[in-house]
């Protein structure tokens, strides 16, 4: 088993979409990146990456290439997932704890989840979503950001 963790901050503005997990959340804001700033899979890509001993999504993605631009995340993730499976590394479970202040996500959780396990080709159940406030304390706080946690193992086969 190998263990990996992500770990990923956006800025909150106005005039984008708000993508976590693949899903579009309605908010007045949206997160600011070069690609979807899906928050959330870029925390968990990050896991994934650094369980395989991979590096981040920075040097597999980087926020200079046009190709980049507007990404879906999920695609991102995809690529990830067939990373690792040319290494022969299949994730085994993630655990992914989302900190923003606003909106209230945990109504998307599921769907969320469903399809992030969809990407990777597992079980929802080994994906686990959580979302939590820091009582507006610092910048996720006053909604100036969200960021995200994201732990994983990954099984090594053969
Ligand atoms: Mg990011």
């Amino acid at each position: 088993m190998r263990i990996g963790h992500g770990y990923d901050v956006h800025r909150l503005v106005e005039d984008r979409l708000l993508i976590l997990g693949g899903v579009q959340i309605p908010f007045e804001k949206g997160l600011l990146g070069h690609s979807d700033a899906d928050v959330l899979t870029h925390a968990l890509m990050d896991a994934m990456l650094g369980a395989a001993g991979l590096g981040d999504i920075g040097r597999h993605f980087p926020d200079t290439d046009p190709k980049y631009k507007g990404a879906d995340s999920l695609k991102l993730l995809a690529y990830v997932v067939e990373l690792l499976k040319q290494k022969n590394f299949t994730l085994w479970n993630a655990d992914i704890t989302l900190i923003a202040q606003k909106p209230k996500v945990s109504p998307y959780l599921a769907e969320m989840q469903k399809k992030l396990a969809n990407v990777i080709g597992c079980e929802m159940a080994r994906i686990n979503l959580k979302a939590t406030t820091e009582e507006h304390l610092g910048f996720t706080g006053e909604g100036a950001g969200m960021a995200c946690h994201a732990v994983c193992l990954l099984e090594e086969n053969g």
